[in-house]
Parts: structure tokens; C-alpha cells; sequence
């Protein structure tokens, strides 16, 4: 659920603490979208245009609900306000993490709240961030044993050092692990990883308890050293896979700039809550920032606005609106692949997970029979729509105006009935209304060659002669 609309006209004395809805159609990559969206489509599939590949099903899907969510012609429910009565239309959001910034900006927010509210236990916390060379991402992508493989490995090596760190050689770390399919940087994709690894290791003792045994940070050699036996792996996994030959893979070794890059620079405190959920929101946010997006339709133009300077120095990119729809139709990930994922102490089958993670901690101190625990954990691992909202924007969104509380009452998911209900209440129906798609290029300006011009002049006349000679009988 998303945008809200309020069908009491009154609304000139609202309270700061009251949901405002988003108008997503006023925004410059909306207008992009819904201007352009059918014209890509059909010339990104159609070989004859372009040579780009051809835009996969679950990333149309995408850019077609985008241009739906939040507007209530396409389905909302109705909330009423228990003090005043005051109705109000809250729409449906689309739910895809890409490319819809408000979506993927929840997404992120659930992250962060989830992870350290029911995850991340209160220890220092180091993020890794591992990027790959060019000529392996291509793989990550095609290839999901190449995407997650990388990713064991890196869980699996950070875990090794940190034992040699804390001297405990059966100590497990906790790990969450972020796979970011692009680069807000330059809206390219760019496959790459970001780790948070607690900054230690969790140890068994002998009376069954667990206890946290912290390290020192990495030195930059130590990183290094990490990051070669992270690289030795990886380019053994895809010379195993037959994306490499050896004879390229021990070459790619001898390079001083082998492509690999471990960083280990950025940690958290562990009584730092708020500096952790931040990181969490940084690992897990959007591949592209939509607000940086300027529109020129008249020039047929768009502006990216790079979120900090690129080594040459430039601070934006121009693209036409194609070239920009299909760099952002690649920074949309697979469907129903897990881009958040957990190893060693925070895998679903560590056998100590359930002693470390945080919400553990909270069940130990409530003493409930078996079913009613497990229905406490189940509310808890799940931030309801309001409380998410609650979380984000700090705003309440289902408190009226008036200072009374909305009770959701009513669900409107067919168009006739939402353009009905909508006029009745005389607000205006949205619905997602793509421009339709336009000629290709050049295509109005191209005329039918008159076929007389076809004529060789120095046709011999006898060749138009009457009837063929076997015709005669
Ligand atoms: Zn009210
Ligand atoms: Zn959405």
C-alpha cells in the first residue's frame, strides 16, 4: 500500500505527524518512464533496432507495475477515522525492488530494522565489500552457481581470518551478505558484493552457553592477504566451471591490478544501533537513485546526476531516454533470487543461531508456552505496513488529521470499481497510462520509392510482349 488521498477537502490544518502521500507521477523519472516505456519495448525486442539483448519478462513486469504504484485508480483500500469519520484512499505500491524508488526504499528500511532488531546482536560489526574483475562479472549473472559460489567463498575466507585473529580455529562469525546488481555511481551493472561480519567470533563453552570473543581491526596487509586467497579461490571456482581456462586464470594472477578489490575499512561499534542500521540501509540500497534523474523531453534528453565525481571528474551523464531505460532495465535482479543472505552463525542451520541472534535474546526473557512463542516470533519478524511507516518516515500513517485512528475497512483491487468509488467521491481516478509506442527514428521521414524508378531504361520492349509462347494452344 502506498499514496494516500483523503476525500475530506479539509486538509489545510495537518498535523506534522500525519502520512502525506507521494504524488510519483510529478516525479522526472516517472514521466520518463510512462513517456517512453512502450517505444523501448518494442524496439528492445525487436532484433532489427537494436542489438542490445532483449528485455526479460520479470524486468517488464517491473517497469509496468512501477508505473502503477501508489496511484489509486489501480487499487487501494479505504480507511475510515474512528473519531470524525473522515474517509481515506491509500493505494497499493508495486513491491518490486527495482526500479521503483519508494518501493526499494521500504525494502531497505525493512532490512535494516529486521537485521537489527531480530538479528545483529550487540557486537562490533565490519563490512566487506568485494568487487570482482569485468571479465567475471559477466558470469555472475548468467551463471547461479558462479553468484553464489563467490559468495560462499568470501563468507567462508573472511570466517578463517577472523579464527586466526581471535586464536579460536572452531569460532564462528556471524555473517550477512548483500549481492548489489549494480552501481549507483555510473547505472551500469556491476556486480558486487557487501558482507557485515561481526568482529569476532562466537565460541561454545563447555556449559553450552555462547560467548563473543572480539578481534583487533584488520591491517591493510592482512586484507591484502585475504583478498589474494579470496581471488585464488574464485578463479579456481570458474576455471572448474569452464568459464576460464587455467592458462588465463594464472595469468590473471601475475597482474599487479588484478580486477579483485577487498575492502575492510568501514566498521560499527557495538552499542552503535543506529550507526549499524545506517550500514545495513547502505548495503542494501537501491542500484540507481531515482531523484537524480532529470527529464528533458523536449530535447530528448536525460540527465543522471552521479552521486559523487567519477575518476574523470565528470559529475553527471547524458543518455537519451532509450539508453537510459536499458541501463536501468539491467540493474534489475532476477525474480526470486535471494539478494540477502546469511552464513556461518546467522545460517538458518548453525546450530547456534538461535543462541546468538538478537531476538533469541528477547524470547529467553519471556517464558511462554511452545505455541504462543512461536506465534510472539512470528508478529515480531514481520513489521506490519503501519509500523513500517512508522519506521521510515516517522509518520503515522493511519492517524487521521483530526488526531483519531484509521481502521482499514474496505479492499479495491478492480478497476471498475475504483474509477466507480473514486468519482463518486470526486477524486481523480490515476491509473498508469504509458504513451504509446512511437515509429523508430528516422520513420516519418522515409517515403515509399515510386516503383517506376525501377524500370531500367534500356529494358528491351519485347520482354513485355503479349501472352508467354506455351500458353498458346
Ligand atoms: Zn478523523
Ligand atoms: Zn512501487
Amino acid at each position: 500500500m502506498d499514496g494516500m488521498a483523503c476525500t475530506c477537502r479539509q486538509t489545510a490544518s495537518v498535523r506534522p505527524s500525519v502520512y502525506r502521500p507521494r504524488r510519483p507521477q510529478q516525479t522526472d523519472f516517472y514521466r520518463l518512464v510512462e513517456d517512453n516505456i512502450e517505444t523501448f519495448l518494442v524496439q528492445a525486442n525487436d532484433p532489427f533496432y537494436t542489438s542490445a539483448p532483449c528485455v526479460p519478462p520479470h524486468a517488464e513486469t517491473a517497469m509496468r507495475d512501477f508505473l502503477s504504484c501508489g496511484l489509486p485508480g489501480d487499487g487501494f483500500c479505504r480507511a475510515v477515522c474512528r473519531r470524525c469519520g473522515r474517509t481515506l484512499v491509500i493505494s497499493y505500491s508495486c513491491q518490486h525492488r527495482c526500479p521503483c524508488p519508494s518501493c526499494a526504499a521500504k525494502k531497505t528500511a525493512v532490512a535494516g530494522a529486521k537485521l537489527v532488531d531480530d538479528v545483529i546482536p550487540e557486537v562490533p560489526v565490519r563490512m566487506w565489500t568485494l568487487t570482482l574483475p569485468k571479465r567475471l562479472r559477466f558470469f555472475l549473472d548468467k551463471d547461479a552457481k558462479m553468484l553464489d559460489g563467490t559468495g560462499r567463498i568470501l563468507a567462508g575466507e573472511v570466517e578463517m581470518f577472523l579464527r586466526r585473529l581471535a586464536g579460536i580455529e572452531d569460532g564462528r562469525c556471524g555473517t550477512v551478505q548483500f549481492i548489489q546488481w549494480g552501481a549507483s555511481r555510473d547505472l551500469q551493472r556491476h556486480v558486487h558484493y557487501h558482507q557485515l561480519s561481526t568482529d569476532g567470533v562466537f565460541l561454545v563453552c563447555s556449559d553450552g552457553s555462547v560467548s563473543f570473543q572480539e578481534v583487533r581491526p584488520p591491517t591493510r596487509e592482512e586484507v591484502k592477504a585475504v583478498e589474494q586467497r579470496i581471488a585464488t579461490r574464485i578463479l579456481k571456482l570458474f576455471v572448474r566451471h569452464d568459464h576460464l581456462e587455467n592458462s588465463e586464470a594464472e595469468k590473471m594472477k601475475t597482474w599487479e591490478f588484478s580486477g579483485f578489490s577487498l575492502d575492510a575499512s568501514v566498521a560499527v561499534e557495538a552499542d552503535d544501533r543506529k550507526g549499524l542500521e545506517h550500514l545495513v540501509r547502505y548495503c542494501a540500497k537501491p542500484s540507481f537513485v531515482a531523484s537524480n534523474v532529470t527529464y528533458l523531453p523536449d530535447a530528448d534528453q536525460v540527465i543522471y546526476r552521479l552521486p559523487k565525481p567519477d575518476p574523470q571528474g565528470r559529475t553527471q551523464i547524458e543518455l537519451t531516454p532509450m539508453e537510459c531505460l536499458q541501463r536501468i532495465v539491467e540493474l534489475i535482479p532476477p525474480p526470486r533470487k535471494n539478494m540477502i543472505r546469511f552464513y556461518s552463525a546467522f545460517a538458518p542451520n548453525c546450530a547456534i543461531r538461535r543462541k546468538v541472534v538478537r531476538y533469541s535474546e528477547q524470547e529467553q526473557l519471556t517464558i511462554l508456552p511452545s505455541e504462543e512463542k512461536k506465534k510472539t516470533s512470528r508478529r515480531k519478524a514481520n513489521l506490519t505496513w503501519a509500523a513500517l511507516i512508522r519506521r521510515v518516515f516517522e509518520v503515522d500513517p493511519l492517524r487521521c488529521p483530526c488526531g483519531g485512528e484509521l481502521k482499514i475497512v474496505e479492499f479495491y483491487t478492480d478497476g471498475h470499481e475504483c474509477a466507480d468509488y473514486l468519482e463518486r467521491c470526486g477524486l481523480p481516478i490515476q491509473t498508469a497510462d504509458p504513451k504509446p509506442a512511437r515509429s523508430p527514428p528516422g520513420f516519418e521521414d522515409y517515403e515509399e520509392p515510386e516503383f517506376e524508378d525501377y524500370v531500367e531504361p534500356d529494358t528491351p520492349d519485347e520482354w513485355y510482349g503479349t501472352d508467354p509462347p506455351f500458353y498458346e494452344d
